[in-house]
C-alpha cells in the first residue's frame, strides 16, 4: 500500500508544471517563481495546479485509509451478513426481564452486552438505545418491548440454544415487540452474556455467520452449549454492518413513506376496504 502510494505521489509531481520543467524541486522552489516573465499569470495558474494535485492525494489517502479500515470486514469471513429484522431508527426499545426465569445474580450478566451494544450506538448510526425498565411477570407484547425469558428451544439436531420471537406490526420487517427466548440449559453466566449479545445483533438486522473467523463477530457459531464463547460486545465489523444495515432500512423507510403518500392520495377519490391487521407472531430461531 505505501509503496503504491509513493509511486502516485511521484506522478503527481513528475508532470510537466507550468514552467515547463519536469523537477518537482526547480518548480517548487523559490528560483522558479523569480524567472517567470508574467508572475499575475503564472501565480493562479500555480496555486490552481497544487490545489488541484493536493486534492487527488487526499483523495488517493482517503480511499486507501478506507480500504484499510473496512476492507478488513469481509461478509462470511470476518463479518455477519445484514438483513434481519430490526427495530426501527431512532427508537427507545424497553427491556423487561422475567424475574421467575432468572436469579437476581444473573442480572449483571444479562445488562452487560446490553450496555455494550448501546455504548456503540452512535457508530452503528441505528440511533437505537436499549434501556432496561425492570422485571416483568409474564412476557410483554406492548410497542418497542423487549422482554428476555426462558424457553424450551435447544433440540440436539439444530442444537440452537437461544430463540427470537419477534412481529412486524406494519409487515415491514420492523420489529414491534420481541421475545428474546434462552434455554434452561445455558446457565453458565458468561454464556448467558455471550447469548444476549448474539440475539441484540439480530434485534439490529444481523445475521448469523458460523463461516466467520473466531472472535471476529458477536454473529458467530456457539461451538458448545453453555461454554462462553469470550463475545460479549459487537467487534469493528459488527458496528461496520449493523451501519450499512440501516443505512438501507431508512432508505427502505423512505420509499415506503413516498408510496405511502402517494396511495393516500388515490384512496381520496376511491374506496376501499377496511385493512385487517394480521396478528400472527413470527418466530424466527436462530442460535
Ligand atoms: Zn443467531
Amino acid at each position: 500500500m505505501i509503496a503504491v502510494l509513493m509511486t502516485c505521489v511521484r506522478k503527481l509531481f513528475s508532470r510537466r508544471n507550468p514552467t515547463g520543467s519536469r523537477d518537482a524541486r526547480k518548480f517548487l522552489s523559490p528560483q522558479s517563481f523569480v524567472v517567470s516573465r508574467d508572475t499575475s499569470v503564472f501565480w493562479p495558474l500555480l496555486m490552481k495546479q497544487l490545489i488541484a494535485r493536493f486534492t487527488i492525494l487526499l483523495l488517493i489517502l482517503t480511499t486507501a485509509y478506507a480500504q484499510q479500515v473496512f476492507g478488513q470486514c469481509k461478509v462470511g469471513k470476518d463479518a455477519p451478513p445484514y438483513g434481519f429484522w430490526s427495530w426501527a431508527p431512532q427508537s427507545r426499545i424497553k427491556v423487561y426481564i422475567l424475574s421467575a426465569d432468572f436469579r437476581d445474580s444473573d442480572l449483571a450478566f444479562l445488562l452487560k452486552p446490553i450496555q455494550n451494544w448501546n455504548a456503540v450506538m452512535e457508530q452503528t448510526g441505528s440511533g437505537v438505545r436499549f434501556e432496561y425498565v425492570g422485571p416483568t411477570s409474564a412476557p410483554l407484547y406492548c410497542e418497542n418491548c423487549l422482554t428476555i425469558l426462558r424457553g424450551e428451544v435447544y433440540d440436539n439436531v439444530k442444537r440452537h440454544a437461544t430463540e427470537l420471537k419477534t412481529y412486524s406490526a406494519h409487515h415491514d420487517r420492523i420489529m414491534s415487540w420481541a421475545h428474546i427466548v434462552v434455554d434452561p440449559k445455558v446457565t453458565n453466566k458468561e454464556a448467558l452474556t455471550n447469548a444476549i449479545a448474539h440475539e441484540l445483533g439480530h434485534n439490529l438486522g444481523l445475521l448469523d455467520c458460523y463461516s466467520c473467523k473466531p472472535k471476529s463477530t458477536v454473529m458467530n457459531k456457539f461451538k458448545t452449549i453453555n461454554v462462553p464463547n469470550e463475545m460479549d460486545a459487537p467487534t469493528a465489523c459488527d458496528v461496520a454492518q449493523v451501519r450499512t444495515g440501516y443505512f438501507e432500512v431508512r432508505s427502505s423507510l423512505k420509499k415506503v413513506a413516498v408510496r405511502g403518500k402517494q396511495s393516500a392520495k388515490q384512496s381520496e377519490v376511491e374506496d376501499g376496504e377496511e385493512p385487517v391487521d394480521d396478528d400472527t407472531p413470527i418466530v424466527i430461531r436462530k442460535p
